[in-house]
């Protein structure tokens, strides 16, 4: 049941923000309904809650470990990575909009909604960030919230106390690949960690068009960074699987007498 329900609520991001793929009445009746129940699990279960301290937490042991790995730490300055939405801010207020105005994400709304600069924090995020600043590590952002939104997601970090400099907030220009902008933070840097809600957040090999079979066999293969280099938060409300699921026509039925979305729910 709960691996229904888990699929029932991914399946909601196809509505909010896969504007290429049309979807039939059906599989829009499912999504909608669905998109429901992925803003009510991200806004009110104190089990979302958890796993966001759990995954600060983690983080936060990390630093005051001390392991330092094979990092070679007199060389170069020490800095943690970090994504900004549904990691740092949560968006979730923008979602609810979205279902109460019957309306699908655009990037005009979507700017209306940041240029407030009022999201809240996701838990545990402030409190990670000034003990890794107190610390010495230098913090960089890497979004793709585009430009434009410098100033407004400057000015919403700042009512948390979270004061950054305008270069340290690496966002959107030409490409939503991040991997040219980590490679600027590397280049100075030593990356003790990296944190985020999206695996493209942490490694470049998924930003590539996978299968959902192919995320997975790469979540596998870096099993080991996750809760060390790469601290995880969930999102439940839209991200990068969505593209998978386009992506995924043949590897990863799980009932083939289904039609649309549902056809990649498992039954027994
Ligand atoms: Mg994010």
């Amino acid at each position: 049941m709960k691996k229904i329900l888990f699929s029932l609520v991914t399946i909601s991001v196809m509505w909010s923000c896969s504007s290429s793929k049309s979807l039939s009445t059906a599989e829009s009746s499912i999504a909608e309904n669905s998109k429901i129940s992925a803003v009510l699990w991200q806004q009110t279960s104190a089990e979302y809650d958890a796993l966001c301290y759990q995954a600060f937490n983690v983080a936060t042991h990390r630093l005051n470990s001390g392991d330092m790995g094979n990092m070679d730490v007199n060389s170069k300055k020490l800095a943690i990575i970090m994504d900004l939405d549904e990691t740092v801010l949560n968006n979730s207020p923008f979602n609810g909009w979205l279902i109460h105005n019957n309306k699908t994400y655009s990037p005009a709304n979507w700017m209306e909604w940041s240029s407030l600069a009022k999201a809240e924090f996701v838990p545990g995020a402030i409190e990670f960030m000034q003990i890794a600043m107190n610390q010495g590590f230098k913090i960089f952002f890497i979004s793709n919230r585009t430009v434009q939104e410098l100033d407004f997601t400057i000015a919403n970090l700042e009512k948390a106390g979270i004061i950054v400099n305008p270069p340290d907030v690496m966002l959107k220009t030409n490409s939503s690949s991040k991997a040219e902008r980590r490679e600027n933070v590397l280049s100075n840097y030593r990356v003790y960690m990296l944190i985020g809600d999206n695996l493209a957040d942490f490694h470049n090999i998924f930003e590539n068009d996978l299968s959902i079979s192919e995320r997975k066999n790469n979540a596998l293969k870096f099993r080991n960074k996750f809760g060390s280099k790469f601290i995880v938060l969930p999102n439940t409300m839209y991200g990068g699987w969505e593209k998978a699921l386009k992506n995924s026509n043949s590897d990863y039925i799980q009932n083939s007498n289904s039609n649309g979305l549902k056809k990649y729910i498992k039954g027994f």
